[in-house]
């Protein structure tokens, strides 16, 4: 605590706290950005935000025992300070409502508010899963209707609603395929994994507990399928295949790899995370894919980020489809709905491999999704598609020329445009990109990702942002990238606008702080 601060509020980290800015102000605020303290460090505990009435009677008896001795060592604060403390701290975060948020393969696009004003309806919004089925039947349709959509838009043979994510998704598609195998009495031990998938393929492969092996990529960026196919072989249970690719980039191969891998008496999942790039235009269903993730947290506008809630609904061929996981939703001859629970299920799916979930899966994302999809209909999915691939290629073939792309010349990009530090002077970094574009007032690119690439920096810019809005945004990655160009040293420690300057982000990661200040007293 200073003598300028005796509330304890500390001055601005940034610039301020290192001596680094003549102009620091007493408050630590500067102009309308606002410095914000831990709550530990504002708060007290005499403070409160609302008052209790004093209990009329003393504590059970039977709870004597387990009432704590101390009081716990939470913060207090009024109210005024509460809503301050969050309205603070919310300021300091960017949002996909801000501006544009690039970062590639998160498919960061715009939420419509129509979405939220369906999801928000009580006959959605205030029901419990453990209500009787018969008092529920609409949010039953809804997902019988989602997974349709799902079906139809992929091709494949039925749905998997309940996994809560993509990983989550890929980890029901690998279990299928186990118990595909095991009904076939032929367990086997390895999944192949490209280079250009996504990190959680190989992650979910060795969490299913596979032998992971990695096939190379090709020099113009897409799977290697003379290697693919020399591997092949009774030990292989499947292959994972991120396409559109993490290179952004269109498997064409994907019918003649999925072909041989049937032939090997394998299987095959294709990470369908990118799906915005193609729904509509291509259906998996007819590339000889068994099980593929949708999610709807990336292409059907669901919000995400933040470790928010995701959901990574399965399409199945019909090779995979008896194994699903609980709970299914089953349309009956009279055209009702019915979640199929444990109890039906050895009649309904009798080979199962279990269940994922508690329930049935996200229901609120099922409403935001079904709400996306029905105002859309099937041409204005479709659109998203182009315009999200065009937007990308727009992004790529504007910045080409100050940003080495590695695969420019391997035609249009998807859904997301690649770059890589290639070309940069020495001491300039994709980091200095990406703090540079921190200074522009945009959120950064995805950076050193895909691991194919040196200094990777993958831009989505998605479907929703407007010409307009992809300009600004390309005139300022033109502008950094042309500064590191030209060895503009002042690069090197930005930001110099944001809240913090650069951080040691090994170091946050590492060894993170974990205590406030009072606790270390
Ligand atoms: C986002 C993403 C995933 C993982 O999805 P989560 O919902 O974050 O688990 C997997 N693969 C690709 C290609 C992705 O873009």
């Amino acid at each position: 605590m200073n003598a300028q601060n005796p509330s304890g509020w500390r001055p601005c980290m940034g610039d301020a706290a290192n001596g680094e800015n003549s102009e620091a102000t007493s408050s630590g605020d500067r102009g309308l950005m606002l410095e914000e303290p831990l709550s530990f460090e504002i708060g007290s505990p005499d403070k409160y935000g609302v008052d209790f009435d004093e209990p009329e009677t003393a504590p059970l008896a039977s709870l004597a025992g387990h009432l704590r001795a101390e009081a716990p060592d939470l913060p207090g604060l009024t109210e005024p300070e509460t809503v301050r403390h969050y309205t603070r701290l919310s300021r300091q975060n960017y949002g996909i409502d801000l501006g544009p948020f690039p970062l590639g393969s998160c498919t960061m696009k715009h939420n419509p508010r129509l979405n939220e004003k369906v999801a928000r309806l009580a006959g959605f919004a205030d029901i419990h899963p453990l209500q009787p089925q018969d008092t529920v039947t609409g949010a039953i349709e809804v997902i019988e209707q989602l997974g349709d959509w799902l079906v139809t838009l992929s091709g494949m043979d039925s749905v998997a609603m309940s996994p809560k994510a993509g990983a989550h998704g890929e980890l029901c598609g690998l279990l299928c395929i186990r118990a595909a195998h095991e009904a076939r009495g032929e367990p086997r031990e390895t999944v192949l994994v490209p280079e250009s998938a996504h990190g959680t393929n190989p992650a979910t492969a060795a969490f299913a507990g596979y032998k992971v092996e990695s096939i190379p990529a090709t020099v113009d960026g897409r799977v290697d399928l003379e290697a693919l196919k020399a591997r092949l072989g009774p030990d292989i249970a499947g292959v994972m295949i991120t396409n559109p690719n993490t290179c952004g980039l269109f498997e064409p191969d994907m019918k003649a790899i999925g072909d041989a891998v049937h032939e090997a008496g394998g299987y095959v999942y294709c990470d369908g995370a990118n799906f915005n790039a193609i729904v509509g235009k291509v259906r998996p269903g007819d590339l000889a894919i068994d099980a593929m993730h949708i999610n709807l947290h990336k292409t059907f506008s669901t919000p995400h980020g933040g470790g928010g809630p995701g959901s990574g609904p399965v399409v199945l061929s019909e090779a995979l489809a008896p194994f699903a996981p609980l709970p299914v939703v089953q349309r009956e001859d009279d055209g009702s709905v019915r979640l199929i629970e444990e109890e039906q299920a050895g009649v309904a799916l009798p080979q199962t491999f279990g269940r994922m979930t508690a329930f049935h899966g996200q229901m609120g994302m099922f409403t935001r999704a079904l709400t996306y999809i029905l105002s859309h209909g099937a041409d204005g999915l479709r659109q998203v598609a182009e315009d999200a691939v065009l937007n990308a290629n727009y992004v790529l073939r504007t910045c080409e020329d100050v940003l080495d792309a590695p695969f420019g010349a391997s035609g249009p990009c998807m859904h997301e445009a690649l770059f890589s530090d290639k070309g940069l002077p020495e001491g300039f970094s994709t980091l200095d990109i990406a703090k540079g574009l921190i200074d522009e007032g945009f959120h950064p690119m995805t950076v050193y990702f895909p691991l194919v690439v040196h200094g990777a920096m993958l831009v989505e810019p998605t479907e929703t942002e407007s010409k307009a809005g992809l300009d600004r945004f390309v005139t300022s990655l033109r502008s950094v990238a042309s500064r590191a160009r030209d060895g503009d040293e002042s690069l090197r420690s930005a930001p110099h606008f944001a809240p913090r300057r650069r951080l040691d982000e090994t170091r946050a990661a590492r060894k993170p702080v974990l205590v406030w200040r009072g606790m270390e007293e």
